[in-house]
């Protein structure tokens, strides 16, 4: 074997022992509150005991009710229950435990907390005695009473017109999911609300794969850690990133360096050399032209709230897995058709393919025809 040709793969594989070693997290555990609660890991952490408080980053602390849903509290508005957390875009979903979201709108206020909406959508409220309209208006019922009704709407035309025959009870920012709702009259909110944070600045070591936390011995540095190295076998991995002594890791080094050697060759005998980012799917017949990566995170995506209100109301099942959608489920839409999948079952199929699975419109005009 040729020493040279593998002086880059050592010098890679000496700045990955080193750079395990310089990001050495704090040591903190997982938590959930319970079934089909989100993972609470960095920058949140589980207040009331379950994790140690230093495992968490000011203003994410959450806690378990007692009917095991997690709550986080907003300085500023009170308890809110957690629908979903996503930590590569650091956005995190949220909803009234009371069911009545629509009344914590109208006095939300972020301000004190590390949360703001990425989408903020103006909805002016009204309070109308005419009953219900005959045109498509959506009530809030959780707001209305015997005698009169509350609506809310983003719609300019509509607000002027129940402005004529309603009290308006004034303008609300809604950090929306996505701004969908100005072809909607009226909403009823019982949507979640989709809020995002800036610092810790943890997304793109968590959607490298990555762990971020304080840095073990000291408590003012976030550091990344765990990051997989692709191509390296998961049990030489984890003998690394535990911190063998130095002559096991040489012996290591050099059982990767043959296995770097034998990954070489079989890839030089291939026709066409496949690419470092295909490593994470199988292995793909070259014609096929997916979307890239960012293009992919950069769709709107949803968590369905317990109304399960899709932005096209007859898609309720997923067509690639062919499940039902569920509550708290991630959803993510094309936003070239408004097509709606779950986010994990489209992410895997635009990697592979450029256009929608339904009516196979390319959601990138300039991207060569798949097949
Ligand atoms: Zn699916
Ligand atoms: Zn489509």
């Amino acid at each position: 074997m040729n020493v040279l040709k593998l002086t880059p793969y050592i010098l890679l594989l000496l700045l990955f022992f080193f750079s395990c070693l310089a990001t050495s997290l704090q040591v903190c555990t997982k938590a959930v509150c319970g079934m089909g609660e989100p993972e609470i890991r960095f920058p949140f952490v589980v207040k009331n005991g379950r994790q140690s408080k230093s495992c968490g980053y000011p203003g994410f602390g959450v806690s378990c009710d007692t009917r095991s849903q997690t709550v986080l509290n907003l300085p500023n508005s009170g308890d809110f229950t957690v629908q979903a957390i996503d930590y590569g875009t650091q956005e995190v979903w949220i909803n009234d435990p009371n069911n009545c979201l629509p009344q914590r709108i109208l006095s939300l206020n972020l301000s004190g907390s590390p949360f703001y909406g990425a989408f903020n959508q103006d909805f002016t409220f009204f309070n109308c005695t005419l009953g219900y309209f005959r045109q498509r208006l959506k009530p809030i019922t959780c707001l209305s009473g015997s005698t009169y009704t509350i609506y809310a709407t983003a719609s300019f035309v509509v607000a002027s017109y129940l402005s004529s025959k309603c009290n308006s009870l004034g303008t609300f920012p809604v950090p929306v999911q996505w701004p969908l709702y100005e072809n909607l009259p009226s909403s009823d909110l019982s949507d979640n609300l989709r809020l995002t944070w800036d610092m810790p600045t943890c997304g793109r070591c968590e959607s490298m794969g990555g762990r971020c936390g304080w840095r073990s011995n000291s408590s003012r540095e976030i550091v990344c850690s765990s990051l997989p190295s692709r191509g390296i076998p998961r049990t030489a991995r984890y003998a690394v990133a535990v911190g063998v002594g130095a002559p096991a890791v040489l012996c290591f080094l050099g059982l990767l360096c043959c296995i770097f050697g034998r990954v070489k060759s079989i890839a030089r005998n291939r026709p066409r050399p496949i690419s470092d980012f295909s490593s994470s799917v199988a292995p793909q017949p070259t014609f096929v032209v997916g979307l890239d990566g960012p293009t992919i995170e950069s769709y709107p995506k949803m968590v369905l709230g317990e109304s399960r209100r899709l932005p096209k109301p007859d898609d309720v099942t997923c067509s690639i897995c062919l499940s039902e959608y569920r509550p708290k489920d991630t959803l993510k839409t094309i936003p070239h058709c408004r097509h709606c999948f779950h986010a994990d079952c489209i992410d895997g199929w635009l990697r592979l393919n450029a256009t929608c699975p339904i009516c196979r419109k390319s959601p990138q005009p300039s991207t060569p025809p798949d097949v």
